[in-house]
């Protein structure tokens, strides 16, 4: 061999070994690559697994209701929001709209967009068994890429509680003016007569100066009550807490209603445990015990008996309990008498100067300290108020 064939030979040699670390690199790249090409893909599967599990859970979690039919009118999708609206099982697939809704009307809407191609604030009252149920629907149809009908979706709105809100505040609105209106006309009337000569006679001219004096009265304590319920409900009662000592408290509140009680024959007794103190602001509670105690008296026996006793609760809590001996509550008045302006007798909370608001004051008092109240009383038997109270 001589040196060119040497050379050859070596040259022949060096190629080969570049060639095979070129394929062998090669093929590491293109290993690699693919490496990287299936784990890209294998990261966006899961982004849009998960993707599809976020959207899911939205459209699962929704307030409000959702179905997608299809063209034929079957249900494709529906969400748990619907399902609870209408008594169905979600996703519903296959059933038709009235299997599922076992509506009509919300059935015939899916038809109507056969020629409206969106039906937008339908309303709907679904009347149940043991409720009524408003519904606001808004109604879509779809159409595919090629612009050919693909079924619709329908958006259910649950308007209930919206509803019963607004016919609370309807009947308070009612309930303030004509609570307003009563004092205000036998003031005018008053007045009226004092200025057609009753001026003139004194014995007239007191007994009607008395009237609207009496009338005007109701009316500040009606409007300041008022006050504090809106405030209240707007949290803007600021509360001072600080440990209060109930036995002493009570004997403040009892001790103003003192003349009253005797004008009535009523005995006060205060059997609450000196060393029991709550943590509550120390004016709201005396308006809470003067509400009750007044109540007590006024609604309780002539002649009768009030006792105010306490005691310590388990979970760092006190109690209050207020007992009288007179008609006490019957049993449908009870969930009912801590609602605004709600009386047993209207007459006599009337006649007594009552407002109707007390124990609705009460009530958000005591809640306002993160407290409760709840009345017990067997007819006839007396009325028995209990507070809790955090411990002080
Ligand atoms: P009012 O201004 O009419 O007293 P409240 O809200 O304080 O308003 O009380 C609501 C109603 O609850 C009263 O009108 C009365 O019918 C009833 N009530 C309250 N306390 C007693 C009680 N101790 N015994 C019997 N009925 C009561």
């Amino acid at each position: 061999m001589n040196v060119l064939e040497l050379f050859l030979l070596v040259l022949l040699a060096v190629a080969g070994l570049m060639a095979w670390s070129f394929r062998a690199q090669y093929r590491a790249v293109g290993e690699r690559h693919a490496r990287e090409l299936a784990d890209q893909r294998l990261q966006r599967e899961a982004e849009v697994r998960a993707q599809v599990q976020r959207t899911a859970a939205l459209f699962d979690r929704m307030v409000e209701g959702v179905i997608v039919v299809d063209p034929t009118g079957r249900i494709r999708l529906a969400n748990r929001a619907a399902g609870d609206l209408f008594g169905f099982t979600p996703p519903a697939t296959g059933r038709t709209m009235l299997e599922a809704t076992r509506h009509h009307e919300v059935a015939a809407l899916v038809t109507r967009l056969d020629t409206e191609p969106e039906v937008l604030s339908h309303e709907l009252r679904l009347d149940g068994v043991s409720a009524t149920r408003y519904l606001q629907i808004n109604a879509l149809a779809l159409r595919a890429a090629d612009g050919a009908r693909d079924g619709a979706i329908l958006v259910f709105h649950d308007l209930t509680r919206l509803r019963q809100l607004e016919a609370v505040r309807q009947e308070f609105v009612a309930n303030v003016s004509h609570e307003l209106r009563t004092p205000l006309s036998l003031i005018k009337s008053a007045a009226e007569t004092l200025m057609d000569g009753g001026k003139n006679d004194p014995a007239v001219a007191s007994r009607f100066l008395e009237i609207i004096d009496k009338h005007a009265n109701r009316l500040t304590l009606l409007i300041d009550d008022l006050l504090l319920l809106a405030r209240l409900d707007s949290d803007r009662v600021e509360l001072h807490l600080e440990p209060v000592p109930l036995r002493a408290s009570v004997q403040d509140v009892l001790d103003d209603f003192a003349i009253v009680a005797r004008a009535r024959g009523v005995r006060l007794d205060n059997s609450v445990p000196t060393g029991l103190a709550a943590k509550a602001d120390p004016e709201r509670l005396r308006q809470v015990l003067a509400n009750l105690v007044d109540n007590a008296i006024k609604y309780g026996r002539a002649e009768g008996h009030v006792v105010v006793n306490g005691r310590s609760l388990d979970g760092g809590r006190v109690e209050l309990i207020l007992r009288d001996d007179g008609p006490g509550i019957p049993a449908e008045a009870k969930a009912r008498i801590f609602e605004r302006f709600y009386r047993v007798d209207k007459a006599r909370s009337r006649e007594q100067g009552g407002t109707g608001l007390g124990l609705a004051i009460v009530k958000n008092v005591i809640q306002a300290h993160g407290g409760e109240v709840r009345v017990e009383s067997s007819p006839g038997a007396g009325a028995e108020f209990f507070i809790t109270l955090p411990a002080g």
